[in-house]
Formats: structure tokens, C-alpha cells, sequence
């Protein structure tokens, strides 16, 4: 099919740095395997020095296979300081005279030495490799190639766990959970304030795109769940509840059935299509309460998700918008991401996908790149040939005759729960102007200039941003504006009797960049540009 064409398969080399340095700790193994780990580790330093000895440091050739020479010493230059020495980055594991050879370990010989990085088959089994140990063990240790490199490492966990947007949750007050409904999220106001802002920006770009939204039941007799086949091959992931004596019904894990509904509920036109349903309905999926963790793995969630009922002959234009929405609202956030091609779906999606002799099923992933170098699966793209029959839907097409739409599967942000904690993470907690719960906070010098304070508030207020008010007579000037900042106000204005009597604001940024007296309506006018264009900036 053209459209499988139309994408180039990109591979997102991220996690490679983070996986593969991994140094041995032992602290959190069980007993048994790091004992284990213990006497390897003892029979590989000696190992070590005795080469080491032996070799007895005698001068080393080394051939690289982009013509270079390296000198080095036996027994001490390993394949990781060549790279380093001649500058290549990114390198997982290495060749010698052919042999996958480990990083870190020393040269014995003159010898022929290739570097393998992501690019490379090898250096992606690697990784593989590694990807495969951590999921089955919970990341088990990780070998450091040298100490700057551990360093490096612990610095980038420090700053994941200040970025955890657990803890930012916490310290803002965004959100938390509760043991009496596991992986379901409480948002509170400055969290809802987030969700809310995040599904509006969505919202706004239907109306430009031509997405009407719907809005759909959360709960499906089983029948339909037997229809759609997700109760034969989906059913251990769904909530049941039984009522009217044996009667069985399941929240619903996604929209896409109930779309269906809505699509055969009348006989459709060729003119109609494409018709494009959005439903931002919420989902349950019975996650393992040992799997849940934070915002990224719930039970409860919301996806920007739609349907798109289409012709074959619209497909590609509908799949080119598609990825222009993706990229148009990623823009936004700053990210980057890439396309992952997949032709052959995963064992989860084969419900939907059984591959049929005519037709090929393609299947879009795209992934945001945060900033801590972790890679996200969020938007999706899938075509679905398959749904489409098992409800047969059918329309009217040009020619009179009945034909058989293709459903496209779409989300942008993916579940918003999941964006949100990404988001949250990217930015370290300092929301952007448009995003932020906490925009704006007056701050009044002295009492006399409080009126003029709550003043101001109430304009920006009106104006619809989330201004807040700080009266506490207890606290100094500087303890209110600290208190801000720490709070990650994006603006502060301080106000006194100058201000008071000019119509004017003190404004200093979250940064602690002074802004100066500047009046309301001047700031208004900047603050509202900054917000309504979604900008990433703080100053204007
Ligand atoms: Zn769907």
C-alpha cells in the first residue's frame, strides 16, 4: 500500500546512553545474585591483573576501521578509551579482530578494533540485550565504563528524582493517589487546571481540523465486547460488574467499539465520509496494582482519542494530517519524536490486526523524546481494516453499491494522565505560562496598597488567568516573593503606593529577572499574547 511508503522507519537512540551505563551495585539484589556478582567480580579483577602483569604494559597497535592507528598500552587501553581518545561518541561495544568485545575490558594485543554504536546491528543487540535483563530484573546493576561517566550518571538520576513528577505532584499540589481506588488519580484544582488546559489546546485544534467530538457510555453489555473481540482476547484486562440479576457488563478499555455503534446507527454516505469522532471518554484497564506507578501506569485514564471512518482512496490524506496534527502539537511542547513504522503488529494488537491477504495493516507509533532521555510512546496512528468487518460497517459510495470504510485509530497526546506526567518531568515543574496553575501572584507592600492589590488580581482574573493573592501580614516582602518563586509563580508583581497611584505593576519573572514598573494594561496585553500562542518563554 502507498501509505506504508510514506514513513521512514527511525529508530530512537535515547535510552542507549542510559541503558548501557550501568554500574554494578548491589545494594538492591537479592542476597543470592549479588553474592553471585561479588566472586565474579573478585575472579575478573584478578583475571585483570594477571593479564595485566603479563602483558606487562608492552606497547600496543591498534587498527581502527576507519584507517586511523591508535597507540596504546597491553593490559590498559581498552576499546572505550580509543573512542574517547579519538573522539567517537555514542559507541556500545566493540570488535576485536572480528570478536564482540566489552568496553572496558583491556587490549591484550596488536589488533584490528571496530567500534559499534547504535547504528550498528550488533550495538542494538546490545542494547537489546540490556533492555532485556532490566525488564526481566528490574534493573539489576549497571557497568560504568569510567568514573566520569558514573558521575555523569548519578548526576542525571539526581536530577530525575527532582524531576519525578510524582514529587512535583506532591510539592505543587497537582494530584495524588489514594489505596481505596488503585491507579485512579485525584487531580486537584492546579492539577485539574493542567488536564483541563491540555484538553482545551486539543479541543481548539479539532475545531481548525475538522474533528467533531462525541460522547459516549462508560459501561457495555459483554455482547459488545463479544462483537468487537476484545472479550475473547482482552477480557483479563477489563473491569466487570454485574447488575439485573446475570446480566454482565465491562468498562470500557477504549472508544473504538462504541464508535462502531455510532457509525452503523444509520445507513452513511460516501459524502459524509471522512467522518472524524473525537472522545475524550474515560477508560479503565485493569492494570497489576504491582505495575501501577505514578501518572504513567493507571487503571483510570483519558485519551484525546478519535476515529476516523474513511475510503481507502482518503486514507493517505487522512494519515498526512494526521502526522501534521502530531507534529504541529508537539511543537508546542518542545519535543521531538520520531516515527516508528510497524507492519507487524504486537501480540496485543493482533485482535485487531490479523493480517489479511489483501490488505496490509500499518500501524504508526510516534514517540516524544523527553528531556531526561527517556523515550514515551504517545501518539498513535493505526489502521484498522479489520474492526470495520467484524461490525460490517458499510456505506453508500458514489457508484450506489455498498463499499467498506477503513477506520483509523488517533491519539496525539495519548492518555492525558501519561502526558501529563511527561510534561511534567520536561519541564522540571516550571510550567509555562499557557500550562501553568500558578500565573500570577500580586504581592501588596504594605497594607494600604492591598485594595489596589486585590484590584489587580480581579483583572487578571477576568481576564482568565489563575492570579492568586498574598495577604499573609506575618511574612516580609522577601519572604512573599521567595515563597512565589518556590511555588513556581511564572509572574510576580509587587504593588505599592507608586503603583497604586499610576495604574502600574512591579513585575518580576519566576527566574527572579526584574521586569520593572510596567502598567496593567501593557502587561495584560504581553501576558495574554504569551499565553494564547502557547509560547515557552517567560519574557516578553
Ligand atoms: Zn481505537
Amino acid at each position: 500500500m502507498a501509505v506504508t511508503q510514506l514513513f521512514r522507519l527511525v529508530v530512537c537512540r535515547a535510552p542507549a546512553r542510559a541503558a548501557v551505563r550501568v554500574q554494578r551495585r548491589y545494594s538492591k539484589v537479592s542476597p543470592i545474585v549479588s553474592e553471585h556478582l561479588r566472586v565474579f567480580e573478585a575472579l575478573r579483577e584478578k583475571h585483570i591483573n594477571r593479564a595485566r602483569v603479563e602483558a606487562s604494559e608492552k606497547p600496543l597497535t591498534i587498527h581502527l576501521d576507519d584507517g586511523q592507528t591508535v597507540r596504546g598500552k597491553a593490559g590498559v587501553t581498552t576499546p572505550l578509551s580509543v573512542a574517547q581518545s579519538v573522539r567517537v561518541k555514542g559507541a556500545l561495544v566493540s570488535k576485536v579482530n572480528g570478536e564482540l568485545w566489552e568496553l572496558g575490558q583491556p587490549l591484550q594485543a596488536d589488533c584490528e578494533l571496530k567500534l559499534l554504536g547504535f547504528d550498528t546491528v550488533e550495538g542494538r543487540q546490545v542494547l537489546t540485550f540490556f533492555f532485556f535483563i532490566q525488564s526481566l530484573m528490574r534493573l539489576l546493576g549497571v557497568a560504568f565504563p569510567g568514573g566520569k561517566e558514573k558521575e555523569e550518571w548519578e548526576r542525571e538520576q539526581e536530577e530525575a528524582r527532582r524531576r519525578d513528577h510524582r514529587r512535583i505532584g506532591n510539592d505543587q499540589e497537582l494530584f495524588f493517589f489514594n489505596d481505596v481506588s488503585p491507579g485512579s488519580c485525584f487531580f486537584l484544582p492546579k492539577g485539574a487546571h493542567i488536564y483541563n488546559t491540555l484538553t482545551d489546546f486539543i479541543k481548539s485544534e479539532y475545531r481548525r481540523r475538522g474533528f467533531t467530538e462525541v460522547v459516549t457510555p462508560t459501561l457495555y453489555s459483554t455482547a459488545l465486547w463479544e462483537r468487537s473481540g476484545h472479550w475473547e482476547h482482552y477480557s483479563e484486562n477489563m473491569f466487570t460488574v454485574t447488575s439485573e440479576g446475570s446480566q454482565t457488563y465491562a468498562l470500557k478499555p477504549m472508544n473504538c467499539p462504541a464508535h462502531c455503534l455510532m457509525f452503523e446507527q444509520r445507513v452513511r454516505s460516501w459524502r459524509e465520509l471522512p467522518i472524524r469522532w473525537a472522545d475524550f471518554g474515560a477508560l479503565h484497564r485493569n492494570e497489576l496494582s504491582g505495575a501501577l506507578g505514578g501518572l504513567t501506569r493507571v487503571r483510570r485514564f483519558c485519551q484525546d482519542d478519535a476515529h476516523i471512518f474513511c475510503t481507502p482512496e482518503q486514507l493517505e490524506q487522512e494519515i498526512v494530517a494526521c502526522l501534521d496534527f502530531v507534529r504541529c502539537v508537539y511543537e508546542v511542547f518542545g519535543f521531538s519524536f520520531h516515527c516508528l513504522l510497524s507492519t507487524r503488529p504486537t501480540p496485543t494488537y493482533r485482535l485487531f490486526y490479523t493480517l489479511l491477504t489483501v490488505h496490509v495493516c500499518v500501524c504508526v507509533c510516534v514517540c516524544v523524546l523527553a528531556c531526561v532521555c527517556e523515550q514515551h510512546q504517545c501518539a498513535t496512528i493505526q489502521l484498522d481494516f479489520q474492526l470495520p468487518i467484524r461490525f460490517d460497517l458499510q456505506y453508500v459510495g458514489k457508484d450506489g453499491h455498498l463499499h467498506r470504510p477503513v477506520m483509523i485509530h488517533r491519539a496525539v497526546l495519548g492518555s492525558l494522565e501519561r502526558m501529563f506526567a511527561i510534561l511534567a518531568e520536561n519541564f522540571g515543574g516550571k510550567w509555562p505560562l499557557w500550562l501553568s496553575p500558578a500565573q500570577v501572584m500580586v504581592i501588596p507592600v504594605v497594607g494600604s496598597s492591598e485594595s489596589y492589590a486585590k484590584q489587580v488580581v480581579q483583572r487578571f482574573r477576568e481576564a482568565g488567568f489563575m492570579a492568586d493573592f498574598n495577604d499573609d501580614q506575618g511574612a516580609t516582602l522577601n519572604k512573599k516573593i521567595r515563597s512565589a518563586q518556590i511555588t513556581q509563580y511564572n509572574y510576580i508583581f509587587v504593588v505599592g503606593e507608586k503603583e497604586s497611584e499610576t495604574g502600574t505593576v512591579n513585575v518580576r519573572s519566576r527566574g527572579g529577572k526584574q521586569l520593572g514598573r510596567r502598567p496593567i494594561e501593557e502587561v495584560m496585553a504581553s501576558l495574554i499574547q504569551l499565553r494564547d500562542s502557547r509560547s515557552n518563554t517567560d519574557e516578553f
